[in-house]
């Protein structure tokens, strides 16, 4: 029997135990319907604190195709895909949300296209069901700031859903930094990139990990770890303010000169400083995050730690 190519599946798990069993089936339904490839289901259990990890260990005493990696705590899912990636040994790579919003239907097609030659396969939201207009829109406007700001492409509505090759998952490996913002590794690395559109469905259990505060965050990572454009903003805010006050300041002196003076100008005086000082908090939060983030990195820490690991096998 000639050896068959092998597809990772990594799977980000955290708090995942309502939907594991039937993420287990499709996948399991899947790897029968293709014969053809070899599969590896990679669970990363990102220091969930119900049954999640029980679960797949019991998979796994079953399926010689699982593997699994324990983190010692839970990292956030953007950790925890950089610690399966590590450990991928696929020829190539299919990152999956554990609670089924992306379907793993998809993934023959996203072979096929692999097989035509393309690196990135990459599944794109057509609608989001069961997501809040609030999330729907906030999500889009964050999209847009962000290819304004950056030259980069950046893929709109696309989520974490998509196949690798090989040699994408060796690049990505290389980026070790600690805050990390996933989806803008992937245009970054560049290579020949194929999309892939889908409706994306609703959670099937379980609760989403993400509130607004943690996308607050991710946006504002997301922004800073990709572009220096916010720095420019505020050069060009300091440049357009002194600028305004220097022609107002020439404006006071040609009337002072030929119209005398009179004490009037309280309330422009307020407005004026009011503003100057707004302009400058901001600027200086601006670069108070990018000063954080070189903090953060300069640490150069460990991106996570394994509690246990255990790889799939090739055997029957
Ligand atoms: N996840 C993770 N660690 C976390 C939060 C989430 O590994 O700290 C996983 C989660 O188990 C799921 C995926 O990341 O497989 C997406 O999470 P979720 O469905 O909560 O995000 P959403 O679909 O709402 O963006
Ligand atoms: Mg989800």
């Amino acid at each position: 029997m000639t050896t068959r190519k092998k597809i990772t599946i990594l799977i980000p798990a955290y708090n995942e135990q309502e939907v594991l069993r039937h993420l287990y089936e499709r996948l399991h339904k899947l790897a029968g319907e293709t014969p053809n490839y070899a599969f590896e289901f990679l669970f990363v259990n990102d220091g969930s604190r119900d049954k999640t990890l029980e679960i797949i260990k019991a998979y796994a005493k079953k399926d010689h195709r699982i593997a699994y990696i324990n983190l010692s705590r839970n990292f956030g899912k953007e950790t925890a895909m950089i610690a399966g990636l590590d450990k991928a040994n696929g020829d190539a790579t299919v990152i999956i949300d554990a609670d089924l919003q992306d379907p793993p239907e998809l993934i023959p097609q996203m072979i096929k296209y692999w097989e035509e030659g393309y690196d990135d396969v990459f599944a794109k939201r057509n609608s989001r069901n069961g997501e809040s207009f609030m999330k729907k829109t906030t999500s889009s406007v964050f999209y847009k700031i962000l290819q304004k700001s950056t030259t980069i492409p950046i893929q709109q509505d696309t989520g974490d859903f998509r196949l690798l090759d090989k040699r994408c998952v060796m690049a990505l490996r290389q980026f070790r930094e600690s805050e990390r913002y996933t989806k803008g590794m992937f245009s970054w690395i560049g290579y020949k990139k194929k999309e892939i559109g889908y409706d994306r469905d609703p959670r099937f259990a379980g609760d989403t990990k993400w509130n607004y505060l943690k996308l607050i965050n991710l946006a504002i990572d997301g922004i800073t770890s990709f572009t220096t454009a916010p720095l420019r903003v505020s050069s060009v805010m300091g440049i357009l303010v002194s600028l305004g006050a220097f022609i107002y300041i020439i404006y006071l002196v040609v009337r002072t000169i030929f119209f005398g003076t009179d004490l009037a100008g309280y309330p422009s005086m307020m407005a004026v400083i009011l503003f100057l000082g707004g302009v400058q908090l901001l600027s200086l939060g601006v670069i108070g995050e990018y000063i954080g983030r070189i903090f953060n990195e300069t640490k150069n820490r460990p991106l996570y730690f394994i509690e246990d690991y255990r790889a799939s096998s090739d055997e029957k």
